[in-house]
């Protein structure tokens, strides 16, 4: 790859073409709006599909909001959750004052998108090929049309198409890492849960379970549930026939703590493979997001490494790229060596095997940590609960 590229003496259409409008397409497409640089967004979808994806940000990924210049429409499309619940080990352990923010993923995409001007800064339709020439990218689309861009973004998430066209390879870090659980629910009885979000974190390694988590998300209340089952696991049945009773089993003070509910939606569950793969051989084409290398749900580390992977991507790479007209490997792959990006891309997958470790590890020294956290929120909401003098902020647990 990117030794015997063909030559075709024309400019191409775009700078920089983008090719999928997830979190990492739909913030790149909306950081390079603000530059000088001619860029695309391609995608099937104007406004994205409902997809079960990352639903919450905490204020460390609206700090990253912040700095990419798209939180005033962010904001606007997610619901502040203030007041939170932790349950340990059967217990309700804290109450706390923790700002994050619920939401649906086709929300916030659709939001980042708005910041774009379409129809001219959008192009729908689904990339079925890329071909590379000499200084320029040909991208291929279903339906015939080609477009064709000095540098290719490539976002498209989970579809492996282009990869395999590409013969980039992936190594498999860990099949079914993780299944992801999420549905609607509300209170049985009259009005609303008393909490904005409540977090339980299992009782027993062998139970499987990461956590449940209940949290405000627009005009409902949403269910996360993250674990480490088999895709065969009786539990995954039982949460799709009878979810209240397979909580019950799986938590049995939860009703104790949070009251009756019932579940108003769909269960979705996603299994999610942990994978890297390897594309530093592409000229003129990087990729970024789930598309470079997925993350673990539960964490909740992949729209950060997406959002870090543009923000460094396009504010610090392209402008120097397209300034020397250099896209060649050795290029793209002073990206991939950066070193904010391979510590953002290693938190992830620490936290990825950390989470993996505290839920199912049954040895001594895990089972301690279990016990550490425990003691830790039950300190944190004693010291949170006792009267602080002269300065009322420092009584709120965040
Ligand atoms: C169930 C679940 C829960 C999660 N929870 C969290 C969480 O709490 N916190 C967190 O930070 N992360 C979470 N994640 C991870 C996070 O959602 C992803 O890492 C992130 O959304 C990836 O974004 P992306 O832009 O790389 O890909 P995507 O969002 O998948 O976007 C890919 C885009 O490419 C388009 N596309 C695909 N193929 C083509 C093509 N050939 N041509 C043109 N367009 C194409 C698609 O239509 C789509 O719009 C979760 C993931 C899952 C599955």
């Amino acid at each position: 790859m990117g030794t015997d590229l063909k030559k075709q003496n024309v400019s191409a259409d775009y700078d920089v073409a983008i090719v999928g409008g997830g979190i990492a397409g739909s913030c790149a497409a909306a950081i390079l709006k603000n530059t000088n640089i001619k860029s695309v967004l391609i995608d099937p979808n104007e406004n994205m599909p409902v997809d079960f994806r990352c639903e919450k940000f905490d204020h460390k990924q609206m700090a990253i909001v912040e700095r990419l210049g798209i939180s005033e429409k962010i904001y606007k499309a997610t619901t502040p959750i203030e007041n939170i619940w932790i349950a340990r080990n059967g217990k309700l352990v804290n109450k706390m004052v923790y700002p994050h923010y619920g939401f649906s993923y086709e929300r916030v995409i659709n939001a980042v998108r708005d910041y774009l001007d379409k129809p001219r800064d959008m192009i729908l339709g689904k990339v079925k090929s890329v071909e590379q020439y000499e200084g320029f990218q040909k991208l291929v689309l279903a339906d015939g049309r080609e477009v064709s861009a000095r540098l290719v973004i490539l976002s498209n998430g989970l579809n492996p198409g282009i990869r395999k066209q590409l013969g980039v390879t992936q190594t498999m870090l860990s099949k079914n890492h993780e299944m992801a659980i999420g549905f609607d629910v509300e209170p049985e009885t009259e009005g609303q849960f008393e909490f904005d979000s409540f977090t339980y974190w299992p009782e027993k390694a062998s139970d499987k379970m990461a956590y449940f988590t209940i949290f405000k998300s627009a005009d409902v209340f949403r269910v996360n549930m993250f674990g480490y089952w088999q895709k065969n696991d009786p539990v995954l049945q039982e949460l799709i026939q009878d979810p209240v009773q397979c909580l019950a089993k799986l938590m049995p003070s939860l009703e104790g703590m949070v009251g009756r509910f019932k579940p108003v939606s769909r269960v979705h569950i996603r299994p999610v493979d942990l994978y890297q793969n390897h594309p530093s051989q592409c000229e003129g084409i990087v990729f970024v997001g789930d598309a470079y290398a997925t993350s673990c749900p539960g964490a909740g580390t992949g729209t950060t490494k997406a959002m870090n992977d543009v923000d460094i991507l396009c504010n610090r790479y392209i402008p120097e790229w397209l300034g020397s007209g250099k896209f060649g490997q050795s290029e793209i792959e002073t990206f991939y060596q950066d070193l904010e990006k391979i510590q953002s891309d290693e938190v992830s997958l620490n936290e990825a095997y950390f989470l993996r470790s505290i839920t199912l590890d049954k040895s001594i020294v895990w089972g301690a940590r279990r016990w550490m956290r425990f003691f830790y929120h039950l300190g944190k909401s004693k010291i949170a609960n006792m009267p602080i003098l002269g300065n009322p902020e420092k009584g709120r647990a965040a």
